[in-house]
């Protein structure tokens, strides 16, 4: 499936589907049905039995949906593409697959907070125990391991204080623990930062972010990288039912195409946006990975390719100030949700990550004075006079 000629631009343009022989459509067309007719008893019973490839019923399988599977899957270096409603039914999918009663995961403090809170709340009540921890401290990680331990779960950049985990670090203690690594790359996107090649073993993306890229679209992507983690995943997503719309992952494939451009041209919009920041008098900190003074920039030139769109910033002045940049601004767009080709701001304390406890805020680092800002594909002259106009205010 890997040609390891092609770049990622053009795979984003190409993978997953050759032009179709029946008109010689050059993008893929939009299967939107339900259900495949079998030519005969013998062949519907054929393809149930595997036997047989052809599609069954939309939520087990469609062309379009494949296409879009195919691509990510490509672009990841992974062995298949798994696509979903959303990013959180890819992530529930994955942990229903292999968490059950009694069995204990660790993930990422700072994820995104539902895919903390549904283990919290949710998976608890099934007997599925759990440790967040600060997973850029690989000692914690190993602390919190315990004999029962199945998954450990990390999102890098994670989601909103832009700390980075070692992926090759974790795969390791992975590896010697007979964990399943599950790397959630949203944030960095597989044109900055590809988890399989440092040793990941499953990787999950919300392709409402970057992928998709346009703000029109919720969807989720799992990447495997082998055949017995296809099937399993695939078992659990056919039943369990959070499969993707084809018109949903016709859309999503068509915003993939421009991935890579989009991605470039973000990240030097963020990059020079946040040295803006760090500069203005308003500011008390900024946290972005393309920044020298980030904790772990030389982690991020290790195992990143690019900065990203994304950064978290505090104001002077803590929540209120920051109040009052977020509504001043008048282009970057007061929303949640990231890697769209529009800026937003939003403020995760009481967007986002309210779900979850205060204290677990707190130990995960998510101060009520962080503000989190998704770069997008405007002109940066625009974008540094709305910014800079707002944050002016305060002075
Ligand atoms: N993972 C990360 C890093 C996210 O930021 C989000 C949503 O913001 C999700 C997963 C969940 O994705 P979705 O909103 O598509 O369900």
């Amino acid at each position: 499936m890997k040609d390891k000629k092609q770049g990622p631009n053009t795979m984003s343009v190409h993978a997953g589907y050759h032009t179709e022989p029946l008109f010689g459509a050059i993008s893929c067309p939009i299967y939107q049905t339900s259900t495949f007719v079998f030519d005969s008893v013998a062949q519907g019973a054929a393809r149930f039995a595997g036997e047989d490839k052809g599609y069954i019923y939309t939520r087990m399988g469609n062309p379009t949906t494949a296409a879009l599977e195919q691509a990510v899957a490509e672009l990841e270096g992974g062995h298949a593409g798994l696509a979903t409603s959303s990013g959180m039914a890819a992530i529930v999918n994955i942990f229903f697959t292999y968490l059950g009663a009694g069995m204990h995961m660790v993930g990422t403090s700072a994820v995104y907070g539902p895919s903390r809170v549904v283990v919290e709340r949710d998976f608890s009540r099934f007997g599925v125990e759990y440790d967040f921890v600060d997973t850029s401290d690989m000692d914690a990680v190993k602390k919190a391991l315990k004999p029962n331990t199945k998954v450990l779960f990390i999102e890098t950049p994670a989601n909103p204080t832009i700390k980075i985990t070692d992926i090759r670090a974790c795969a390791e203690v992975a590896e010697e623990n007979g964990l399943l690594l599950v790397v959630d790359n949203t944030f960095a996107t597989p044109i900055l930062q590809k988890p399989f090649e440092l040793g990941a073993h499953v990787v999950v993306h919300s392709m409402t972010k970057f992928i998709n890229g346009h703000a029109d679209v919720v969807a989720g992507m799992i990447v495997t990288s082998t055949e017995e983690q296809t099937k399993k995943l695939r078992g659990v997503l056919n039943y369990h039912g959070g499969c993707i719309d084809p018109h949903q992952a016709w859309l999503v494939n068509r915003g993939l195409k421009t991935l890579g451009l989009r991605v470039e041209r973000s990240s030097e919009n963020a990059q020079a946006i946040a040295e803006m920041l760090s500069s203005h008098p308003a500011v008390e900190w900024v946290r972005y990975p393309g920044l020298k003074d980030h904790p772990q920039h030389d982690l991020v030139e290790k195992q990143m390719s690019g900065a990203g769109a994304l950064m978290a910033f505090g104001i002077k002045g803590g929540l209120e100030a920051g109040r009052t940049v977020m509504e001043k601004v008048k282009m970057a767009s007061l929303a949640v949700s990231l890697g769209g080709i529009e800026t937003l701001i939003q403020h995760p304390a009481s967007m986002t990550h309210a779900g979850m406890s205060t204290e677990a805020r707190k130990d995960a680092g998510i101060t009520d004075g962080l503000v989190r800002l998704s770069v997008g594909i405007e002109d940066l002259a625009d974008l540094k006079a709305d910014i800079k106009g707002a944050l002016d205010v305060l002075l």
